[in-house]
């Protein structure tokens, strides 16, 4: 019928020219796919996108409750009956004992970083390195663990923002005997060493340090607040109220950094800093403090980097995880590197490549338990360092940390 119409040619003509438009449309079908992948809203490569698009710096909003600036600076309302309260709440609370062993202390461990990304990707990498290494440690020793990445008290930005979360999750968790800050920048190396807690039962604040050095040198270096203890007391949050003034970000730190540049031995010139401001409190107020703060140098609560990550080495040939040491250092503080900032004070190639040492040095100790290791302590890469069994629960962990003493838990017995 069609064919008597339009005429057999005709007809052929018009098939060819939809053939023809459907392969034209297949194709621009398919450009706008690509075209849609490669650019604008629709841009699915993350190797080229600009993460600044999403993260925009928001400015401080108004409704944000300020402080009086004329008052002085405080960490929150004044608190006088802590211990009381918090007794009265761990009576209340049975199954949430603050000793979970005889001699173990509930440990909550706190870490954090910036909220923004690093200035290089690179350093988030090493948070996330850092982090792994966090958990590894406190899942092996029955510890929690706590990652902030919130700026509780804009005020108190950088190496202070500590003081503000530490008050409010001591507050928060009654349950928590003690709390262990520990900087983003140091890293576990001695996975089975399990802290003396025996040893403090009558301190409040331990602290790597020497007492000649902080008491009668006032030197800055004289202890390190980069991996400390710190227990859940009402004497705690006296000594976070009385370290927190120097801690306001502009004139306020400005001018405190000159003060402890002045007082203390061989401060270099810079803005008030967390660490030094705890040296000249201990300093000038011994008598008040002194008997409750233990300066601990007989293991590595934080060990300098610069005179371990050599060591790596020479500490394998010769000696075993568990001594905590010089001979294996518990934690290697990458102290003044700054792998998330814009500047440290040591070259950042040598920061890095140590950093992933430790790291490796430390991951090692997890590998084991699995029949694993790194290639070298340089390397990303893991070996077998024995066969897979067919008896795998009659293979044997070195360090016995698949199953060790430290971590049982003494569980309450239910009253039902
Ligand atoms: N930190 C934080 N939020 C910030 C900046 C720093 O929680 O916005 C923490 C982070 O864990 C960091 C620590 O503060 O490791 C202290 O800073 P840093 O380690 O750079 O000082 P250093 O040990 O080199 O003196
Ligand atoms: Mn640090």
């Amino acid at each position: 019928m069609l064919t008597r119409c339009l005429g057999a040619r005709r007809l052929r003509q018009i098939r060819r020219a939809f053939r023809h438009g459907a392969v034209t449309f297949l194709c621009l079908f398919l450009t706008v796919i690509v075209l849609r992948g490669t650019i604008g809203a629709g841009n699915n490569n993350y190797a080229t996108f600009d993460i600044s698009t999403i993260l925009v710096d928001e400015p401080s909003s108004k409704d944000e409750i300020t402080r009086d600036p004329k008052a002085p600076y405080t960490l929150g309302p004044r608190i006088t009956n802590w211990d009381q309260q918090r007794k009265r709440w761990l009576q209340q609370n049975p199954n949430f004992p603050n000793f979970i062993a005889p001699n173990k202390p509930r440990v909550l461990l706190v870490t954090g970083s910036s909220p923004k990304p690093c200035e290089n990707p690179v350093g988030d990498h090493y948070l996330l390195k850092s982090i792994k290494n966090k958990i590894d440690y406190c899942r092996l020793h029955g510890i929690e663990i706590f990652y902030n990445m919130a700026l509780f008290d804009a005020e108190m930005a950088g190496f202070w923002a500590k003081l503000p979360l530490i008050r409010k999750l001591l507050l928060s968790h009654p349950e928590v005997e003690f709390l262990w800050w520990m900087d983003s920048d140091a890293m576990f190396t001695d996975m089975a060493f399990e802290v003396p807690w025996e040893r403090y039962k009558d301190h409040n604040f331990v602290m790597h340090g020497w007492n000649e050095m902080v008491y009668d040198e006032k030197n800055w270096i004289g202890l390190n607040t980069g991996s400390f203890l710190l227990r859940n007391c009402q004497w705690s949050l006296d000594i976070l109220d009385s370290w927190a003034p120097m801690g306001p970000k502009g004139k306020v730190r400005d001018e405190a950094g000159k003060l402890l540049t002045r007082e203390l031995k061989n401060r270099p010139v810079f803005e008030a800093d967390d660490q030094s401001a705890m040296v000249y409190l201990l300093a000038t107020e011994r008598d008040k403090w002194g008997d409750k703060v233990y300066l601990e140098n007989g293991y590595y609560l934080h060990g300098y980097w610069g005179i371990l990550v050599d060591r790596y080495e020479e500490m394998i040939e010769n000696y075993h995880p568990g001594l905590g040491d010089h001979r294996w250092p518990l934690v290697t503080h990458f102290v003044g590197c700054k792998p998330c900032g814009k500047f440290g004070d040591y070259p950042v190639e040598r920061c890095l490549r140590q950093m992933d040492r430790a790291y490796n040095f430390g991951d090692n100790q997890i590998l084991q338990m699995y029949g694993f290791t790194h290639k070298s302590l340089a390397s990303k890469r893991v070996k077998r360092v024995r066969n897979e069994s067919s008896n795998p629960l009659d293979v044997k962990d070195e360090l016995g940390l698949l199953h060790p003493a430290f971590k049982a838990i003494r569980l309450p017995v239910s009253s039902s």
